[in-house]
């Protein structure tokens, strides 16, 4: 005979709390699966502990797992654990009041606003109750581990009120839940929809879950598991599941921490950097668990954009599980796990870089675009600075590396200045005019390829306490003390008189050149090119400008200073023809033709016809005085006989 049937109200907050669910619409229903299943796995763990205490528990030999049955004719579902079961007392206790502090009067907000119902459910645990999203009745049958205690039945249709009897037949150790079906809701009797949903959100929960007896989740949360445990083959087993790569990764990182905040973290780098296409859609950021619980698939925030091109999970138990996707930006514990997740992977890459340089190259190759994004992160600048690798003046080809030690291992003495260059690549570099001075003095330089590099060093100013210097923008005065390690090609002294000659063709220059130039000035950098192109003082380097005008679809070639090197042989030359002729018109031309080939160097020269016309004039006159003195020869040649 069962005892006789009890009815008891909810509580006011658990009303409240239904009348929301059950009265509006849902964007995210499936989510009481989650919530069934993993308090069933609490209560199958909390049964594990009590064993492992060597408490006597009833049915000993049954296996902890979860079963989910389908009854399609009366469209019932069920779901049972093995797990600790409730007595009549902590039914009643447990589910038919909310114990969480705050949420009666969140309850009172909620049901005021036009909030929608999914967010609510996310903002405060609602657990148990988030079943009746789908449910017009459900039926608890359970019966505690504990050997004086009888089964007992909860039932409620949801609206005011449950009814609990003790039972008397022979029941099982453990929860089971029926839920019988709205008319709405069917679509969750099939079972490819429940297996998608609980390998969506519970493919980790650490028992089997079997749907009508096969079991759904076979991958183990091995995040959770000791390092030590686990072989290499299951890293990359685990890796290919979660990424469908079929590659297995360049690196794993496993970490486990307890403070400042617990979290587990499985981390990898892909073999290629699957962002390919260079969108940043690509970028995925974690897996975010709460207990092997899915909280949030590809969880950006708990990243920054920099490292997001490592893949996997990262697991607290900090979080609490029913954390909405608004609530979980303003928590602490992602906030603390971030900081602390940046920390692991810097000193991980770091280990890298010290002990498999050739690990961290293949890593720098995929992913240095991205990761130079970390320039931003100045809580970490010194880490990440030293993670950075560059190619260099001391390097034989344009692949190999260096870092800012390196550098800073070759420097001169009382050098307190880190030089860097940018170009399209390593043959344009050696032919920049910039470059000259350096190679005179054999200062090291670092050889930039990438735009974005000369935001970095632009913004990050400083690598320790040495300054970050373009050698666009070097102060020549500086470098000047420093031996010359090559010998410049000597050349006759000017004469005083020619000194000031040469000034006056200095300013003549500038008179054919106009507003083209701020100035014409005499170089002290240039040793094998006639001409360059100078940035005046304090404004950016060609590079950014560059970018800058790129950004504001500008097209204008920005005034500079030009630079002659008196030393030349080109400008000894012109020096002969002004001090002839201040007009000559050939002066004008070759003037003319100087400043434009070092536009074209810089990469301004945005019409070509002009110099190409002036080019073929120049190019007649000095193929016709050549054929003069190629008679000349033969004249002299012809006499000497
Ligand atoms: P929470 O899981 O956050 O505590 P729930 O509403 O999901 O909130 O569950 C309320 C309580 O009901 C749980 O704390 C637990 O004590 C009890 N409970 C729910 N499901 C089970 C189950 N399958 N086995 C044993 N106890 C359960
Ligand atoms: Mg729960």
């Amino acid at each position: 005979m069962e005892k006789q049937t009890q009815t008891y109200k909810f509580k006011a907050e658990v009303k409240q709390l239904l009348d929301i669910l059950t009265h509006s619409l849902y964007t995210n229903r499936e989510i009481f699966l989650r919530e069934l299943i993993s308090n069933s796995s609490d209560a199958l763990e909390k049964l594990h502990f009590e064993t492992l205490s060597g408490t006597e528990v009833v049915d000993s030999k049954l296996p902890l797992e979860i079963q989910i049955t389908l009854d399609k004719d009366k469209n019932i579902i069920t779901i049972a654990d093995s797990g600790i079961g409730m007595t009549d007392k902590e039914i009643t206790k447990n589910i038919g009041t909310i114990a969480k502090s705050g949420t009666a009067d969140f309850l009172k907000k909620a049901a005021g606003s036009k909030e929608e119902s999914s967010t609510i459910i996310g903002k405060f645990g609602v657990g148990f109750y988030s079943v009746f999203m789908v449910a017009d009745e459900v039926v608890i049958t359970s019966r505690s581990f504990q050997k004086d205690e009888k089964p007992v039945q909860w039932r409620s249709e949801g609206e005011g009120t449950f009814e609990i009897q003790s039972l008397t037949k022979k029941t099982p150790r453990g929860t089971s839940i029926e839920i019988h079906l709205k008319e709405d809701a069917k679509e969750f009797i099939e079972k490819y929809k429940i297996e998608e949903v609980v390998k969506k959100h519970s493919n980790f929960i650490p028992f089997p879950i079997k749907i009508d007896k096969e079991q759904i989740n076979k991958v183990r949360a091995i995040w959770r598991e000791p390092k030590f445990q686990i072989k290499k083959e299951e890293y990359d087993e685990f890796y290919k599941f979660l990424t469908y790569d079929s590659e297995t990764p360049l690196d794993t990182l496993h970490v486990a921490i307890d403070a400042p905040v617990q979290y587990s973290s499985l981390m990898f780098i892909p073999a290629k950097n699957l962002d390919w296409m260079g969108s940043s859609e690509l970028e995925k950021g974690l897996d975010l668990y709460v207990k092997r619980v899915l909280i949030q698939h590809e969880y950006k925030e708990v990243l920054p954009e920099y490292l997001r091109f490592m893949q996997g999970v990262v697991d607290s138990e900090d979080i609490p599980l029913n954390i909405s996707r608004e609530t979980l930006q303003e928590n602490q514990v992602i906030t603390k796990i971030r900081l602390n997740l940046v920390t692991q992977i810097l000193s991980h890459l770091a280990k890298m870089a010290k002990d498999d340089n050739e690990k961290y190259t293949k890593f720098w190759k995929e992913y240095a675009r991205q990761f130079k994004l970390g320039y931003s992160d100045y809580q970490n600048k010194d880490k990440f600075s030293d993670l950075l690798r560059f190619n260099s003046s001391a390097t034989e080809k344009e692949e190999d590396l260096i870092a800012f030690e390196d550098y800073i291992s070759r420097f001169k003495p009382d050098q307190k200045e880190i030089y860097y260059i940018f170009a399209q690549n390593r043959d344009a570099i050696l032919s920049n005019p910039h470059l000259e001075i350096f190679k005179i003095k054999g200062l090291e330089v670092l050889y930039l390829y990438d735009p974005i590099d000369e935001f970095v060093m632009e913004s990050m100013n400083k690598y320790k306490e040495y300054d970050l210097v373009s050698v666009e923008k070097v102060d020549l005065n500086r470098i000047e003390n420093y031996a010359d390690q090559k010998e410049k090609k000597e050349t006759k002294k000017l004469s005083s008189d020619d000194v000031k000659v040469f000034d006056k063709l200095l300013r003549r220059m500038k008179d054919i050149l106009g507003e083209k130039v701020t100035d014409v000035v005499e170089s002290k950098r240039l040793t094998t090119s006639p001409s360059c192109l100078v940035t005046p003082d304090g404004t950016m380097t060609s590079g950014m400008q560059k970018i800058m005008q790129l950004m504001n679809k500008d097209m204008s070639i920005p005034q500079r200073i030009m630079e002659i090197n008196k030393d030349h042989l080109l400008v000894r030359n012109l020096l002969t023809i002004y001090k002839k002729d201040v007009n000559d018109p050939h002066f004008i031309r070759v003037t003319e033709q100087l400043y434009e080939s070092s536009l074209l160097l810089e990469g301004y020269l945005n019409d070509a016809h002009i110099m190409v016309n002036r080019i073929e004039d120049l190019l007649e006159n000095s193929t016709e005085w050549y054929i003069k003195t190629l008679t000349d020869n033969v004249k002299s040649e012809k006499n000497k006989k």
